[in-house]
């Protein structure tokens, strides 16, 4: 059952990963796991947009076609049903690593695709996540932190896994000379946000264009910082195009209490949302904020769109999609 599963190559590129990524070049062709999910999907708009050629791998766990349906036809775009816990065998340039279910599949997935990478020299980029900190104690979080991961908790699947792919990533990196990226993503939203998948951003934006109370977990003082997608994106380009391994922090610094975000939605979408208080789940980190200086000094990144000016774009495309009328997604 390990075979690797074998699919043809597209476009006709033969360097490898090995192209100085500075040099101009006609388009690479790279791989997206997890490409039809939310963030996935804007990355791949970009790529495509740029002139590469972008294979989707995706299982549909928590994505849709519908969000990348948009490249159907296109020659320079493929998509295909794969879950990346079995092999797959591919030629890409560079492959974006996304997908991503709860641990322990989590790992076996990174291990194939760090594989693959191996195989076919091209640059491997994984998305992991400010969860690797767990409920921090040093705030706001640097990269050098290790962070405070309870491993038997109810979180931990995730977060261990991630650690996990972590590892895994930094030995193929030593051990097999595998060019790699590691991007720790800190949470973010926008359009084709997974509607009910529970995150508290998602949550808020559909309750209160729902007309339901919003659902604040806890005494709603612990803290996020909440990162539009758009910003993200050109966050991880920046990654797998420059010279630096990593890992990064990806996120936007604006820290607000979980009582502000709701103050926020009220503010944006209806003024007389009602909050309603639930208990919240445990092991719940109470504080978390990027320390972005890295990607500020070594990749010239940092977010531009704040949490109200993403939040109405994030807003029309979730009203379209409840409610199914045509106003502009905001994409
Ligand atoms: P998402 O659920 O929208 O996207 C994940 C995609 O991976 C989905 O399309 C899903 O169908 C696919 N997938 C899952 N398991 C798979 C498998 N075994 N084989 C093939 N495809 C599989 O989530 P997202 O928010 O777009 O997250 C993308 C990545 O960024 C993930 O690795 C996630 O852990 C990381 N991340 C996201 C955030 C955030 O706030 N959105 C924060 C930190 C880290
Ligand atoms: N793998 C893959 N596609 C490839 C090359 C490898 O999916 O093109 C998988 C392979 O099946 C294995 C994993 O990646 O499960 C790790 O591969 P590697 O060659 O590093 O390990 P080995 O097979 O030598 O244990
Ligand atoms: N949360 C909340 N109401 C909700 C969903 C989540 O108050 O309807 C809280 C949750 O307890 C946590 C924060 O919002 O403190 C962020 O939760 P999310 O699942 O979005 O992200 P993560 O915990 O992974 O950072």
């Amino acid at each position: 059952s390990r075979r690797p599963v074998y699919h043809p190559t597209i476009g006709s590129l033969s360097s490898g990963g090995k192209i100085p990524l500075g040099l101009k070049r006609k388009g690479l062709r790279i791989v997206v796991t997890g490409g039809a999910g939310f963030v996935g999907s804007h990355l791949v708009d970009r790529l495509i947009a740029r002139g590469d050629s972008v294979i989707v791998v995706d299982n549909f766990f928590t994505g849709n076609k519908d969000n990348v349906m948009h490249h159907f036809g296109n020659p320079r775009f493929e998509l295909i049903r794969h879950d990346v816990v079995e092999p797959l065998l591919l030629e890409v340039d560079q492959i974006y690593h996304l997908a991503c279910p709860a641990s322990p599949t989590n790992v076996v997935g990174t291990l194939n695709m760090l594989g693959l990478a191996k195989r076919v020299g091209a640059r491997f980029l994984l998305t992991s996540t400010s969860e690797v900190y767990g409920d921090p104690l040093q705030h706001p979080q640097q990269e050098t932190y290790w962070g405070n991961v309870n491993p038997i908790g109810v979180r931990s699947c995730y977060d261990e896994g991630k650690r996990t792919a972590e590892t895994l990533t930094m030995d193929y990196h030593r051990g097999a000379d595998v060019e790699v990226r590691i991007a720790r993503i800190f949470n973010t939203y926008g359009p084709r946000m997974c509607i009910d998948d529970g995150r508290v951003v998602s949550n808020f934006v559909a309750q209160a264009l729902r007309k339901e109370p919003l659902t604040v977990y806890g005494d709603g003082k612990q803290t996020r910082s909440f990162q539009f997608v758009s910003d993200l994106v050109e966050g991880l380009m920046r990654l797998m195009e420059g010279e630096h391994v990593g890992p990064f922090n990806l996120g936007n610094p604006g820290e607000f209490t979980m009582l502000e975000l709701a103050q926020v939605v009220q503010e944006t979408i209806d003024s007389n949302a009602k909050i309603e208080f639930r208990p919240n789940t445990e092991d719940d980190p109470h504080k978390r904020k990027p320390d972005i200086t890295k990607a500020k000094d070594l990749l010239g990144w940092e977010p531009k769109v704040p949490l109200r000016k993403g939040l109405p774009m994030m807003v029309s495309d979730f009203r379209q999609r409840i409610f199914g009328d045509h106003k502009d997604n905001g994409v």
